[in-house]
């Protein structure tokens, strides 16, 4: 995605990690066990608990385990992971992780269960397990200009972004605030209420920023904010008037970059995951947040599930 919303197609050499590169960097389970202890432990260098101080380890043969050189006790580098108690093979659950990582839309378990050649319920599982780890958790947007916009999920029609009818109970609000250029922060929550979003722009804005909204009511109090010290929080509010059917103001008043991101998961939704119950729609969420983070990452938003995956829950 670029910042106007239009999908890049081109991926600089630099970022191009192809199915091929990971065969290669990962041929067998040996070898990404031997990634995840690298991870964790650069070279075997982790602590025992028997001798009681840090210890090199070594592989022992035919068991997914270390050993210290010195007494002998073992440690697993699955332990703690989304991968311990798993008896799915390593090299599936990496292969499941470059599939996730790699496609720009999204992927389903359907799609995993039809690569890897696991069955359904496996699949699900491992897809479950893999997009706990895309939360980008209380991300600090960076920068001065910010764009926030709210939107419902679910009920009779899925997305939609006036407020829910009387009586609709099933639509589920979503709040993103984007960063011109920069990154996302999406949040299901429970209303979108004038004290919601100034919480989650106290969260997530630094104080200064210019925030351009839509008309909505809630947002009229943003000039008055305080920042976590009570101090004037000196944000600067711009509305576009989209009743009155206005998209762009002055040439910098406009909300493109979260209709972008709207636009996006929609896509998602709409193609890939075809709905969501609403357990899961953080979940969903985060992981669209997390690949429209690394949108100029190319393939190598794999490398960054893999190295949250390394480390325990
Ligand atoms: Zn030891």
């Amino acid at each position: 995605m670029s910042d106007n919303g239009k999908v890049k197609q081109h991926i600089p050499k630099e970022l191009r990690y192809s199915v091929r590169n990971f065969h290669a960097e990962f041929p067998n389970d040996d070898a990404c066990l031997e990634s995840l202890k690298e991870s964790r432990w650069p070279n075997g260098m982790a602590m025992c608990a028997k001798c009681g101080v840090e210890r090199k380890h070594h592989r022992v043969g035919n068991r997914p385990a270390y050993a210290c050189d010195y007494c002998g006790s073992m440690i697993s580098p699955m332990a703690g992971t989304i991968f311990e108690h798993s008896s799915t093979p390593l090299k599936l659950w990496f292969y499941a992780m470059y599939l996730m990582g790699s496609t720009r839309c999204g992927i389903s378990a359907k799609q995993i269960q039809r690569e890897t050649g696991v069955t359904y319920k496996t699949a699900w599982r491992m897809f479950r397990q893999i997009r706990r780890l895309l939360s980008d958790g209380d991300l600090q947007l960076e920068g001065s200009t910010v764009e926030v916009d709210e939107t419902y999920y679910g009920g009779v029609r899925k997305w939609q972004h006036g407020r829910p009818g009387r009586g609709d109970k099933k639509k589920s609000p979503v709040v993103a605030l984007v960063q011109r250029g920069g990154k996302v922060v999406a949040r299901a929550v429970p209303d979108v209420s004038g004290k919601r979003l100034r919480r989650l722009i106290n969260k997530h804005v630094t104080p200064g920023s210019t925030i351009y909204t839509d008309e909505y009511f809630a947002y009229r109090r943003i000039p008055e904010m305080r920042d976590k010290h009570g101090k004037d929080a000196h944000y600067k509010h711009f509305t576009v008037k989209h009743s009155a059917n206005e998209y762009v103001r002055d040439g910098h008043i406009h909300t493109n970059s979260v209709e972008g991101f709207w636009s996006l998961i929609k896509r998602g939704i709409g193609g890939v995951y075809h709905s969501v119950s609403q357990k899961y729609l953080q979940t969903y969420l985060d992981e669209y947040s997390f690949r429209y983070n690394r949108r100029h990452d190319g393939n190598l938003q794999f490398k960054a599930i893999l190295k949250r995956a390394s480390q325990p829950l």
